[in-house]
């Protein structure tokens, strides 16, 4: 029959301190593979907002590319009647007829010289949205650039993490054999408990390190002394005393 070994307290908190220290590497990087991917889809979003706009600008300036289209063939139309008219006017048997070829020779003067207004001022727009569009397309250059480089990166770290993750995986099940089934699972209720997933800390300064409780200096004093497993009374974590918690060391 195997004998379990009996720990002494001390050789209980060390594992403990072993524990959360590993676990605590865990939780770091399930908050980097956590960012990463959000810092790539933010800017996949910005990407496609910027396309969004440039294709919108695109269509403007076909929209005004039409527009002038529109005009030149108004100004072609106007100087056909002007010259229809002027053909009539050499025709004509009185000064009324006279008169009334003359304003529509007029009229259609003044529609060529509104349409070449609107042609101008199409133009000074066109000529606004091309430097619009040429900007937008410099900035999803950009972003197109960074987008690259951080998938790279995040390839790389992902492959990374992935072997870290595996390897701390792996001495966290290691270090959680032997240990004490009652402690292991109050360490684990306290550690759900709190988002940054501390459950065993140190006495920083006088005080709890997880909540920053002050703590006596004799309730100190009984931690120092690892013969019994002490709680921080505000917060429920295990207290063990710095020189423990700096002792215990992962790869
Ligand atoms: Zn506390």
């Amino acid at each position: 029959m195997a004998t379990v070994k009996d720990y002494s307290v001390e050789e209980k908190l060390a594992a403990l301190v072993k524990l959360q220290k590993i676990d605590s590497k865990l939780d770091a990087i399930q908050i980097l593979k956590g960012e990463l991917p959000m810092e790539v889809s933010d800017l996949e979003d910005e990407i496609q907002g910027l396309t969004n706009r440039k294709n919108r600008i695109e269509e403007e300036i076909n929209g005004i590319t039409e527009f002038i289209e529109q005009k030149k063939n108004s100004i072609k139309e106007a100087e056909a009647l002007v010259k229809k008219y002027e053909k009539q006017s050499e025709a004509v048997k009185n000064n009324r007829e006279f008169e009334a070829i003359n304003k529509e020779i007029e009229m259609q003067q003044l529609e060529g010289k509104l349409a070449e207004k609107h042609i101008r001022d199409a133009n000074e727009e066109l000529a606004e949205k091309a430097k619009a569009l040429e900007f937008a397309k410099k900035q999803i250059a950009n972003k197109e650039g960074v987008l690259n480089h951080k998938k790279g990166e995040l390839q790389k770290i992902i492959v990374d993490t992935e072997k870290e993750e595996a390897d701390f995986n792996k001495i966290a099940m290691e270090a959680r054999k032997g240990m004490d089934d009652r402690l292991l699972y109050s360490y684990d209720r306290i550690r759900k408990s709190y988002r940054n997933g501390l459950a065993v800390v140190p006495v920083e300064r006088d005080a709890c390190g997880g909540c920053y409780n002050s703590i006596p200096p004799q309730k100190q004093s009984e931690i120092k002394q690892r013969k019994k497993v002490m709680v921080c009374e505000n917060c429920g974590r295990i207290l063990v005393d710095d020189d423990l918690n700096n002792a215990v060391e992962i790869k």
